[in-house]
């Protein structure tokens, strides 16, 4: 409760997607409740997380998504239940569940520009990821969160001690388990949102993945400059996974921009090579494959000064 909001928000304002890992758990644990599969069985447990997709699907006019399905069926509200809050800690703790999701979760978050949210995203799933956050709350607040999100969906527990109960031995579970146990990454920045509005919340991690692009970009900037002897221009393009024509057009539009004009036949213009041959002259230009958002959010004009 509460971090999948943040999660989405930040992923919203960031242009990014979003990928919420505790429905994946969750998603096991229900499929496993319908097959009637012991939470102790590693083995079934895991062959059962191998054998049904999961997936994620947008609602009409979200960016993010937010409905989830197993092996076909959406079971967006089905994981919401206490049953399952009870159920997916056990089902989590099977080494060979957590192997299965992994996989799926790295292949997910590596098509593109992703906000992951879950328990051991900065340990084990994304330990390279550029920005790290170990959101906290207090187990009360958490449960209060939690018995009024129930409220507004319709499922789930809204007896508060209940729910806190339910909140604090799923920590104690989480916590000591054997495989990926929950606990924040060395390099995370430690947020607690007990007593804050979420909106600022929201806003600190968004200033942190902001303030970490606008160093790597100098990073690259300079790096770029020592070793080609300096940079013509910079361009940002459309983001990792877009289609070769976009980026080309984009490329084409901000040589323009300079005055410069590409040639029809610069077609190498991606990955390492960063020289683009134009109308009279070879031009470096630095290629930063950005989003609408963050190019937005970067001072431009403090990289090249
Ligand atoms: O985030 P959410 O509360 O929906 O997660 C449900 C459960 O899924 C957690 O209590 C935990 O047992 C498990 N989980 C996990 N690793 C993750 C995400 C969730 O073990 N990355």
């Amino acid at each position: 409760a509460g971090k999948s909001t943040v999660a989405k928000a930040v992923a919203r304002e960031l242009g990014f997607s979003c990928l919420d890992t505790g429905a994946m758990y969750r998603a096991v644990a229900w499929r496993a409740l319908q097959d009637g599969v012991p939470f102790d069985d590693d083995e079934a447990l895991g062959r059962l997380a191998r054998a049904h997709d999961i997936a994620f699907a947008h609602e009409e006019g979200e960016p993010v998504p937010r409905r989830v399905s197993i092996g076909g069926i959406d079971v967006t509200d089905a994981i919401r239940t206490a049953e399952i809050d009870r159920a997916v800690s056990p089902v989590s703790a099977a080494p060979a569940v957590r192997e299965a999701l992994l996989d799926q979760q790295r292949r997910i978050g590596n098509a593109g520009d992703y906000v992951v949210e879950g328990r051991d995203i900065g340990t084990t799933v994304f330990p390279e990821a550029p920005v790290k956050v170990f959101l906290t709350a207090s187990a009360e607040e958490r449960a209060h969160r939690r018995v009024r999100q129930n409220v507004d969906r319709g499922v789930g527990s809204v007896d508060y001690d209940e729910v806190l109960t339910d909140i604090r031995r799923r920590d104690d579970q989480d916590s000591s388990r054997a495989t990926s146990p929950l606990r924040p990454a060395d390099d995370a920045v430690r947020l607690d949102s007990t007593g804050r509005y979420i909106e600022e919340v929201i806003e600190d991690i968004c200033a942190l993945a902001r303030e970490k692009f606008a160093y790597e970009v100098k990073k690259l900037i300079g790096a770029y400059a020592a070793v080609m002897g300096g940079v013509d221009a910079i361009i940002f393009t459309a983001g990792v996974g877009e289609n070769d024509a976009l980026e080309r057009m984009q490329i084409a539009s901000g040589l323009e921009y300079m005055g410069v004009k590409m040639d029809e036949d610069a077609n190498n213009v991606r990955g390492e090579e960063r020289v683009i041959s134009a109308t009279d002259s070879k031009v470096k230009v630095l290629l930063i494959p950005t989003n609408e958002e963050l190019m937005i959010a970067m001072d431009t004009a403090s990289l090249v000064g």
